[in-house]
């Protein structure tokens, strides 16, 4: 504002030399004009000189702005500064850009981004090594063109990147990557690529030996416990001293066998894939099957069994998986539930899940516990567990089977009150055998099944 004054003040100052000079020789309009020809004349001068100056080539680009007064000089200074400002904002940013650079391409693990359009923007050096991505060529491709696996098309398409991907690398790599995707920007993509090659081979050996070690154990426990059997039957022959000791390691041995048999199952649970050719399985007679067996397993400790589910459930999985992870809770149920205690298995589907519970009002379990017991080998208790035969296995069996029919396992605790072990299966899994309506009916707000029976 300042500045426009003075420059006013300036062209009025002109004007009124002009005019009395006009005044002096009688022109005074002429005068004036002529005077209004020189403003314009410097005024288009300058601007000439302000367009050379912005049109300087790249050499230059630090020239300093002409010299001039006035308004234009403060133009040209003010100009010259924002440029200044403009220059330092831009070398912060590229030597940002090149450390970013620098960096992710000293990394093992590749880094891609992908535009909206799902085609390759920018990658680092470990892609090329990796993904076998190629510069310029690949850039502006298509990235399922590149990674031609289905299971990466449909992982890429479904945007549920909550869990990474593991495939074979592409081409002849023989390498095994892991994929994780994240969202940014306008539905823009990074996707960050590691070679798990090494971890992979290693957690095979991990699998292998253990089955190995479980099969090779096998037999000689089965031997040692035979004959240990075998003795404690006629003991009679035997001096009484050793009876103690026999019987000690004729418990130990069946510990042994117990440990195996599950070290086996979960070996064999890691290694094979649940076959496509599943059985449909009547859950009630699954529930009365489970119950009769475990009454046979705890006759002294009488429990109440209850059990609630609509006797047209079918569920979809493999029958001696799923029997074996509802036996395994309600084993458990019995074994830390008190003589004459109640246990309680239901079935119900509630918003997007049907579930199987098993429930107990026994001695219940601290809560920080709770996130542990799908462990191996996590016992709250070694000495209840051991006494009770237990082997720490048995929850861990219960998750993988249910992970292998994209089921989850919850667990809800009151210590020394009871609880509640949740099997969540997805809704598809679950059916009715009735020919006319095939589908479980809609969840009732009531957490329980609206048509149950009950044994
Ligand atoms: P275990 O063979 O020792 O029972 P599990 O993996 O089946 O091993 O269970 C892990 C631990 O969880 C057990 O040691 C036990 O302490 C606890 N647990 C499992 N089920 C129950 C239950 N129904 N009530 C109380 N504690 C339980």
């Amino acid at each position: 504002m300042q500045n426009w004054r003075s420059e006013l003040n300036r062209l009025l100052a002109l004007l009124f030399i002009a005019g009395s000079i006009g005044l002096f020789l009688g022109q005074v309009s002429l005068t004036m004009l002529i005077a209004l020809c020189c403003y314009f004349l410097f005024n288009i001068y300058q601007l000439r000189r302000f367009n050379q100056w912005l049109s300087r080539d790249s050499s230059q680009s630090n020239s300093e702005p002409p010299e001039s007064i006035g308004l234009w000089g403060d133009i040209f200074d003010g100009i010259y500064r924002l440029q200044k400002q403009e220059r330092r904002a831009s070398s912060y940013l590229e030597n940002i850009i090149n450390k970013a650079q620098e960096s992710s391409a000293a990394l093992e693990i590749a880094v891609v981004m992908i535009n909206k359009n799902n085609n390759l923007d920018w990658w680092n050096l470990a892609s090329e090594k990796l993904l076998g991505l190629k510069y310029p060529k690949d850039k502006n491709q298509s990235v399922t063109n590149l990674i031609r696996d289905p299971r990466f098309a449909e992982y890429f398409h479904n945007e549920n990147y909550t869990e990474t991907l593991v495939i074979d690398g592409p081409g002849e790599s023989n390498k095994i990557l892991d994929f994780q995707i994240a969202l940014f920007g306008e539905h823009e993509r990074l996707m960050i690529v590691r070679d798990i090659t090494q971890l992979h081979r290693l957690e095979v050996m991990r699998k292998d030996f253990v089955g190995n070690v479980s099969h090779e154990l096998a037999t000689p426990i089965t031997v040692i416990k035979g004959y240990l059997e075998a003795i404690l039957d006629n003991m009679g022959d035997l001096d009484s001293r050793w009876r103690k000791p026999v019987e000690q390691m004729c418990q130990q041995s069946l510990r042994m066998e117990n440990i195996v048999r599950d070290l086996l199952m979960l070996s064999s649970l890691e290694t094979n894939t649940l076959p496509k050719q599943q059985d449909q399985v009547n859950l009630q007679q699954l529930f009365s099957e489970i119950e009769s067996d475990t009454r046979q397993m705890f006759t002294s400790k009488e429990h109440n069994f209850e059990s609630h589910c609509d006797i047209q459930t079918i569920i979809t999985c493999k029958r001696n998986e799923l029997y074996s992870a509802i036996s395994n809770l309600v084993v458990n149920a019995a074994k830390y539930t008190p003589s004459g205690g109640c246990i309680k298995l239901s079935a119900f589907p509630t918003d997007d899940v049907f579930n199987i519970v098993v429930e107990d009002n026994g001695m219940g379990i601290e809560e920080h516990h709770i996130p542990r017991l799908t462990e191996r080998f996590y016992r709250v208790d070694s000495s209840r567990s051991s006494e009770t035969g237990g082997t720490g296995l048995g929850l861990a069996i219960v998750k993988h089977i249910l992970a292998r029919h994209d089921a989850k396992l919850e667990i809800e605790s009151v210590y020394s009150e009871g609880s509640r072990f949740i099997c969540k299966l997805p809704l598809e899994r679950a059916s009715l055998s009735n020919e006319e309506n095939n589908s479980i009916p809609q969840p009732s707000n009531n957490s329980e099944s609206p048509d149950q029976s009950s044994t």
